[in-house]
């Protein structure tokens, strides 16, 4: 009986006011977030995943804190945004580029380790090089900002921690086992940090998104399908079909099918999930 459901925490927003079905949207979006008060870090978030976490964060009412390489790229997903987002330019391959954004961010409430790197490489030819970079930015940015972000949260009680690994780290594909490699770790991370916020209002979490249609993604299949000579639509099916046959999507899933799952994993409302691995995978893991 709608009629007898709690009243939302918040008054609905005064655009709605006038609405003849003012009474079913108010029933239709009572859950609130209330992410209204907080800060939010993301990491790589000038496009892909990571900006859609950031929008759908800002839509939320948190204030953003968006990070990219350039100012170019930072300012454009700024505006983009809007809503009081701000950006810091840097580079996290390295522990400057980190000890920049710590610098810069000041205090913030929640924290997305998401920048990361992704290359398909025949495991006999992956160069040293390769392993250090791959390590540095999938692993060592996230270790360096927790390092410097999570202790405050802790003392202040309350806190979000969210590690963006992948289905990767634990079905290690064949074709990029030193990317899989850092995706393990990152879990691995998020059982260990979470032990820490025992007894506290901070969780640390791990989300594990399947194959995602972000910028880096897709600009990615695009190539691989000119060289098919198939169109992007008929790549992704043949891509599902012989190399995530598990998928139980069987497409991409978008930017923002990974974002709605992160918003409410940032939410208090998540406060009882801590050192989880959530999975947005489509199905691609097979056990349950
Ligand atoms: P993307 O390539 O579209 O975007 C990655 C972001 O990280 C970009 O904004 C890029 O500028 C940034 N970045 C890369 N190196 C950086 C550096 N040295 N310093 C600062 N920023 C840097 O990638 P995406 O697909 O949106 O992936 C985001 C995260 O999600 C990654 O950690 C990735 O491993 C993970 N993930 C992606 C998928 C997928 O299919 N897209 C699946 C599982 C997990």
């Amino acid at each position: 009986d709608l009629d007898h459901w709690p009243k939302p925490a918040r008054q609905w927003r005064p655009g709605l006011t006038f609405l003849p079905l003012r009474g079913f949207f108010q029933r239709a979006f009572i859950m609130n977030l209330q992410l209204e008060n907080k800060t939010a870090l993301i990491t790589g978030s000038t496009k892909g995943i990571g900006f859609a976490i950031a929008r759908a964060l800002a839509g939320e009412g948190a204030k953003v804190i968006l990070n990219g390489r350039t100012a170019g790229s930072v300012d454009e997903a700024v505006q983009k945004i809007d809503n009081g987002a701000r950006g810091i330019v840097a580079d996290l391959s390295g522990a400057a580029g980190c000890a920049a954004v710590l610098e810069q961010a000041g205090q913030i409430d929640i924290l997305i380790n998401n920048a990361g790197i992704f290359e398909p490489k025949p495991f006999a030819e992956i160069p040293d090089a390769d392993w250090d970079r791959f390590y540095q930015v999938n692993v060592m940015a996230a270790i360096r900002l927790t390092r410097g972000f999570f202790p405050p949260m802790l003392q202040r009680n309350w806190g979000r921690v969210i590690f963006m690994s992948s289905e990767s780290g634990i079905q290690v594909p064949e074709e990029m086992i030193h990317y899989g490699m850092t995706k393990a770790a990152e879990i691995a991370l998020v059982n260990g940090l979470a032990r820490l916020t025992r007894g506290t209002a901070v969780t640390v979490n791990a989300v594990l998104p399947g194959p995602t249609a972000s910028e880096g993604v897709t600009d990615f299949v695009g190539a691989l399908a000119a060289t098919a000579k198939q169109s992007p639509a008929e790549f992704e099916k043949e891509f599902f079909r012989s190399m995530r046959p598990t998928s139980l999507l069987q497409r991409f899933a978008s930017v923002d099918e990974v974002a709605h799952t992160v918003t409410y994993l940032c939410s208090p409302l998540a406060s009882a999930t801590n050192g989880a691995a959530v999975r947005v995978d489509g199905g691609v893991i097979r056990t349950t």
